[in-house]
């Protein structure tokens, strides 16, 4: 769908991700007049193909890629100017990136983008956490946004998330913040041009570690449809910015968002 009441000017970082280049159609779509994709300078050409296309087929948007890295504030700031909201989508590969990579760009990373958004006057600021900010290794059925985040987590790329999540959601909470902020918790995306989640599974099914069955085989686990995802952001940005341009809570039931994280699921969790 087409989404009102964005900010008119948007950074998607990790935007030539799987999930970034979905968050950035949508905005797009919705009129936004001026997306900036930034992300690493990619080792193959197909981002200049979409953005070229996407260019002709939303004329009122000017989307620009702007080759970047994380870990550079100095590439950060250049690639902010003119930008007033942030959907803060890049990470580092879960499995493949070392932990020191995972730590730098996740953590340090997400702090110094923070920083610099506030500097350049950015308002809005929505963060792709995971669902995984609240998983230990124990079942959690039903679980809401009033499961704490725990303090050990099966793995270092969760430990990252988590520790950015705190960050942002903490820099969004002051009544007096500069940048309003919010964290979206997806776990397991899939949908068009997914790369992991069904290419991984079906991989998976194709060796005998398929023939493995954990539990009792009756685990259930959260797949997310990747619109699922972008809804949960679009809607995030767009109640963030009423906040910051109404000086009032953005929430349909009154409340502020600014600071806090929401899960976004499918309704119900499939069987695994
Ligand atoms: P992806 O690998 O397709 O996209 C991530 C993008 O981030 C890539 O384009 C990559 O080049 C970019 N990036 C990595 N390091 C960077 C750096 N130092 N500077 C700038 N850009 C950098 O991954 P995705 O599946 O689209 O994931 C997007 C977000 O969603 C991530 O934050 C991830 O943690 C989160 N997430 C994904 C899943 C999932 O199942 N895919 C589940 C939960 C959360």
């Amino acid at each position: 769908p087409a989404y009102e009441g964005l900010p008119e000017s948007v950074m998607v970082t990790g935007g030539c991700g799987f999930l970034g280049r979905h968050i950035v159609e949508a905005l797009a779509a919705s009129g936004v007049s001026f997306i900036v994709v930034f992300d690493l300078a990619p080792r193959d050409v197909s981002h200049v193909a979409w953005i070229a296309d996407l260019n002709k087929a939303t004329p009122g948007t000017k989307v620009e890629f702007v080759a970047g890295d994380l870990k550079d504030p100095e590439s950060v700031r250049a690639a902010l100017k003119g930008v007033k909201a942030v959907v803060h989508c890049a990470s580092p590969h879960p499995q493949l990136a070392s932990d020191a990579v995972l730590e730098a760009v996740i953590v340090d990373g997400t702090r110094e983008l923070l920083t610099v958004c506030a500097d350049e006057g950015v308002k809005s600021f929505v963060l792709t956490s995971s669902a995984s900010v609240v998983f230990s290794g124990t079942d959690q059925p039903g679980a809401d946004e009033t499961v704490p985040i725990p303090s050990t987590f099966r793995d270092f790329y969760s430990v990252c998330k988590a520790q950015a999540e705190k960050i942002v959601c903490a820099a969004g909470s002051s009544p007096s913040a500069r940048v309003l902020t919010a964290a979206v918790r997806p776990h397991g995306i899939f949908g068009p041009r997914d790369t992991q989640a069904v290419p991984g599974i079906c991989e998976v099914s194709s060796t005998w570690r398929g023939k493995l069955v954990l539990g009792d085989g009756n685990n259930m686990v959260d797949f997310t449809y990747v619109g699922n995802v972008v809804h949960g952001h679009i809607l995030a940005l767009q109640r963030l910015h009423a906040e910051a341009t109404s000086g009032k809570p953005g929430g349909k039931d009154g409340s502020r968002i600014s600071g806090k994280a929401f899960f976004v699921t499918n309704d119900e969790p499939l069987p695994f």
